[in-house]
């Protein structure tokens, strides 16, 4: 028997799966195992089409915690590196910056802070390219965008909130505060 540590990961590929959405046989579905430091096992599930460019990904961790929040205050380049776990379902919060929801296009992921503020870059730029968007909304995220490199260089602090009522998300460090979720049933339209 061998003494060196088992490696914690496993993986399956599956190629050529029929697409629902253009009908190729193009889809690969991806599933797998990984172990996160601080966390515990992580399940990666996640289906990408090359025909039509179709895309989603999720996270579910093995012991699934209660419904939560994690709050910290960024204030270094080296809070960048912090490993941040989000779910389809969280919803992540940067005051007086923005919000990046949950929804049916939303995709769980593993990533670290500077992930996260770059996806919120990208989600602003949208609104800045976009010619139909009025000119005051245009130019607020034009700000918003240096705001976030600044927070990214380290050169200004910025609170980042990550809420998940499964349970699944997490920021990975001893300065996130982690509180419980009060979970507000939706009323149903
Ligand atoms: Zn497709």
């Amino acid at each position: 028997m061998s003494t060196k540590k088992q490696q914690q990961e496993e993986s399956e590929i599956l190629a050529g799966e029929m697409c629902p959405f253009c009908h190729e046989k193009k889809l690969v579905l991806m599933d797998m195992k990984k172990e996160i430091p601080f966390f515990g096992a992580l399940f990666i599930f996640s289906m990408d089409c090359s025909g039509c460019g179709y895309h989603k990904a999720d996270i579910e961790a093995e012991k699934q915690g209660e419904p939560s929040k994690y709050t910290i205050e960024l204030s270094s380049e080296e809070d960048m590196k912090i490993r941040v776990v989000k779910s389809s379902f969280a919803t992540v919060k940067i005051p007086h910056v923005g919000d990046i929801t949950p929804g049916p296009s939303s995709n769980g992921y593993v990533t670290n802070v500077e992930g996260v503020l770059n996806r919120m870059v990208k989600q602003l730029e949208i609104i800045r390219d976009n010619a139909e968007e009025e000119e005051e909304s245009r130019k607020k995220a034009k700000n918003m965008i240096k705001k976030l490199h600044k927070v990214i260089w380290g050169q200004e602090k910025q609170k980042l909130i990550i809420e998940d009522p499964t349970g699944n998300s997490a920021i990975i460090s001893d300065k996130a505060i982690k509180e419980k979720l009060k979970v507000t049933k939706k009323i149903e339209e």
